[in-house]
């Protein structure tokens, strides 16, 4: 459908579907004509693949989507929208629109069904309510998919694809560079959108490793010292998961020097190596 970057289009479409936007469900829609043909190239749109996508709206990000890749599923939650996306997306025939949470909807399934002989790829502009829940369910499902590009908030951008050693690196780091390799591709300001938001975004993608490092051997727990680790920011890592875990501080500290880490360091400045060969040695005392 023409015109869909408009604000006038935009109130006439959503007006005459009797719609009304939702703070809660984070629906600030994209405005910007050159951002959603940037996320669709770069987030792996093209033959030969499946795309899924977060959030439709009134269907920007969709209509590139469809234009590039064999396949796209658009997840998304409010009903009142879906009459709107029949609209807005009536000439792709290679659309399907689903209602529903992504948080719970069944995505490996999903991706069997409908993607069958294409590889997979997630794109979306997040409702930034769920960032977190939602990028951790992507990358620990282990979905067959080989990137996840997302637009986030600009402050959570940067701590997701933060590396080890960097001022802003915390739990959420660790896990996508656990699973992917993280890269920041750009920034949108918030006048991109409409309603306009007080933040300003960032485009990233999660390229998905195919084998997660072989470093850690108990993934449940290394997470659970990972976690442990960043829950007091202020703290060293050995203060921070002695108190987390209930670990007694000085066989807390026993285990960092036998992993060769120096006990008063700071969560953040830890590799990924260095945290599961902690993580290995507390597994052992705890
Ligand atoms: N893709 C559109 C765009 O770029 O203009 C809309 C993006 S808007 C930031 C987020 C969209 O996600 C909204 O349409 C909202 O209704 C939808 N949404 C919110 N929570 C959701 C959930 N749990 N599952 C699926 N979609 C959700």
């Amino acid at each position: 459908m023409e015109g869909l970057y408009q604000v006038k289009v935009i109130k006439e479409l959503l007006g005459r579907h009797g719609f009304s936007f939702s703070k809660k469900l984070g629906q600030n829609f994209l405005i910007d004509p050159s951002v959603c043909p940037k996320i669709a190239e770069m987030g792996n749109a093209k033959s030969g693949f499946g795309i899924i996508e977060i959030g439709a709206g009134v269907g920007v990000l969709t209509h590139e989507l469809a234009a590039r890749a064999d396949k796209v599923c658009a997840i998304e939650v409010d009903e009142r929208l879906l009459p709107v996306l029949a609209e807005t997306l009536a000439e792709h025939k290679n659309v399907k629109v689903l209602r529903g949470d992504v948080l719970k909807v069944d995505l490996a399934s999903l991706i069997r069904d409908e993607f069958d002989g294409l590889n997979a790829a997630v794109c979306a502009n997040l409702p930034y309510y769920i960032t977190s829940p939602v990028i951790m369910r992507l990358l620990e499902e282990r979905l067959p998919v080989s990137s996840v590009t997302v637009m986030v908030q600009k402050e959570a951008a940067v701590r997701l694809c933060a590396a080890p050693g960097e001022r802003s690196c915390g739990a959420a780091s660790f896990a996508v560079r656990y699973f992917s390799e993280p890269k920041r591709l750009f920034d949108v300001s918030r006048g991109s959108f409409y309603p306009s938001p007080n933040v300003d975004s960032s485009v990233v993608r999660f390229d998905i490793r195919s084998e997660t490092p072989d470093f850690v051997d108990d993934e449940k727990f290394f997470f659970t010292v990972v976690r442990a680790a960043f829950q007091q920011r202020r703290k060293t890592l050995c203060n921070s998961v002695s108190a987390a875990l209930g670990i007694d501080k000085q066989l807390v500290t026993q285990a960092a020097q036998k992993a060769g880490t120096d006990p008063s360091v700071r969560p953040e400045a830890m590799t990924l190596e260095g945290m599961a060969a902690f993580a290995e040695e507390l597994k052992k005392i705890r």
